[in-house]
């Protein structure tokens, strides 16, 4: 390769924001020579690099704009611990494609500690490597949001900037007062995904409880209707994790291993 092609090769890959082959050409090409690669094999490695690259830095993006908690994960969490939740089945949803392509939803009811929040991060962060987009908000954050844009005029648009989210988790839903304001943005994003994208929600209560959460009962009829039509329910009635844990002094799963490091009491 002459001095001119050598330096204007890194321009030129700037100029094409291929920063993956720019990084890597030196070294590719190095080896390629060695070995007497086909120009064929020495071009298709440098692409698959440079596809690798993208798709793993919009997975970085999209992780960081999902606001889920960093360290809720499926891997730490114990399905032991609940035995109505099969592991089995989360992992099947964890997948994504139909559930999300058809825009249903996912619904967890418990009392406070037993791993709601836990459980559909854990599952977020499963749907983000797999390329979906996510967002994780607190129920009463999301509905002061909408609130907002909608003073403003802008509800509409709001909302279309949810849509780009394959999975909007909404946690702590039964938390959200009871004004009739409040209830009517919430009433308005569970119809405007309904059918076409997902919406997971945690809450307190299942449903019996929701008189308070929509102003009118007519409205909360509505609401429940298009939530589970169609959905997956997990009921998470044990004791609360935490509770179990500070009682017990060690997690579940650390108590069945037979040896362990840490010394009892
Ligand atoms: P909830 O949202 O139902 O109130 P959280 O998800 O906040 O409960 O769980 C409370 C704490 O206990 C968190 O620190 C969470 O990571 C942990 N936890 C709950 N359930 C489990 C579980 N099955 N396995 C591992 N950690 C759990
Ligand atoms: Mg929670």
């Amino acid at each position: 390769m002459s001095a001119l092609e050598a330096a204007t090769l890194p321009m030129m890959l700037t100029e094409l924001r291929l920063p993956t082959i720019k990084r890597l050409w030196p070294a590719l090409a190095e080896q390629s020579n060695r070995e007497g690669w086909p120009a064929e094999r020495f071009l298709a490695a440098l692409c698959e690099h440079e596809m690798n690259e993208r798709e793993r830095r919009r997975i970085d993006r999209h992780r960081a704009e999902s606001a889920l908690p960093p360290d809720k994960r499926l891997s730490a969490f114990d399905f032991a611990a609940v035995p109505t939740v099969s592991k089995a089945h989360v992992t099947a949803l964890a997948e994504g494609d139909s559930w999300l392509e058809q825009g249903a939803n996912i619904l967890l009811f418990g009392p406070p500690g037993v791993g709601k929040t836990h459980l559909i991060a854990g599952l977020g962060h499963a749907l983000v490597e797999r390329g979906y987009r996510v967002l994780f908000t607190r129920t009463s954050d999301l509905v002061q949001r909408l609130q907002a844009a909608r003073r403003d005029l802008r509800l509409p648009a709001e909302l279309a900037r949810l849509d780009r989210f394959d999975l909007l988790i909404c946690d702590d839903f039964s938390y959200v007062r009871r004004d009739q304001g409040e209830t009517s943005v919430l009433f308005e994003l569970i119809a405007e995904r309904y059918e076409r994208k997902s919406l997971a929600i945690t809450a307190n209560q299942p449903f019996s409880g929701w008189d308070h959460v929509f102003a009118e009962p007519a409205m909360t009829l509505a609401a429940v209707d298009r939530l589970v039509h169609h959905a997956t329910i997990f009921e998470m009635n044990v004791e609360s994790f935490r509770r179990r844990v500070a009682q017990k002094g060690l997690a579940p799963s650390e108590q069945r291993k037979p040896t362990t490091s840490k010394p009892k009491g």
